[in-house]
């Protein structure tokens, strides 16, 4: 008879004892009611690389092309995101430079990666080079991705600049729009369970 396996509520480390859950289903800690895991659809890692190989896509159009574009008495300018670093670093603002940096541009890029690394390897059937370091890393760093605070800052700051500029939203700005999305929905269907489970049967 197999032995039976606990899961650690991640918010009060209370041990509960693992039972099978029907699809959809979800398990809940009974004291401070934090989800401990679900039983995602089988599928689910695939729809998980799908959403992240798009991410990727939308990251790069994202990054390559201008997010906005401002013409204040006949003179137009563009600034890209790297280029908004760039001229923050060299104002002299290097802190707030390497906030935005670290959290719209490495750490999403580390996620994104990443992610898509283990999940392609994961559907070959291989265990990946490096994919438990590369998960617990993601977790580690996830936090730090703000991709949608970014999005709402520049919102805001378009908002006020079209008083005094014509504005106009370069494409990234919408890449940013829909990467935000597609990151919320790679994270949202990636089944960690069915990864970790897969990862310890892999030689
Ligand atoms: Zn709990």
């Amino acid at each position: 008879m197999p032995s039976p396996t606990f899961v650690a509520c991640l918010e009060c480390d209370l041990l509960h004892r693992h039972t099978p859950l029907p699809h959809g289903g979800e398990a809940r800690c009974t004291r401070c009611g934090a989800r401990l895991y679900r039983c995602a659809p089988p599928d689910a890692n695939e729809r998980a690389l799908a959403f992240a190989l798009t991410a990727c896509v939308l990251f790069v159009i994202a990054n390559v092309y201008p997010i906005v574009g401002l013409e204040v008495q006949g003179m137009h300018n563009s600034a890209t995101l790297i280029g908004a670093v760039e001229s923050l670093w060299d104002d002299g603002a290097r802190m707030v430079a390497a906030l935005v940096f670290v959290t719209t541009i490495l750490v999403p890029a580390v996620e994104l990666i990443g992610l898509t690394w283990v999940l392609v390897a994961l559907r070959q059937g291989a265990r990946g080079r490096g994919a438990v370091p590369i998960l617990h890393f993601i977790e580690s760093v996830k936090p730090w991705g703000m991709v949608e605070v970014f999005l709402l800052g520049v919102l805001v700051s378009l908002v006020k600049l079209a008083h005094i500029a014509t504005v106009e939203p370069g494409v990234a700005l919408f890449s940013f729009g829909a990467l935000m999305a597609f990151i919320a929905a790679a994270a949202s269907a990636f089944d960690p369970d069915a990864a970790w489970t897969q990862l310890d049967a892999t030689p």
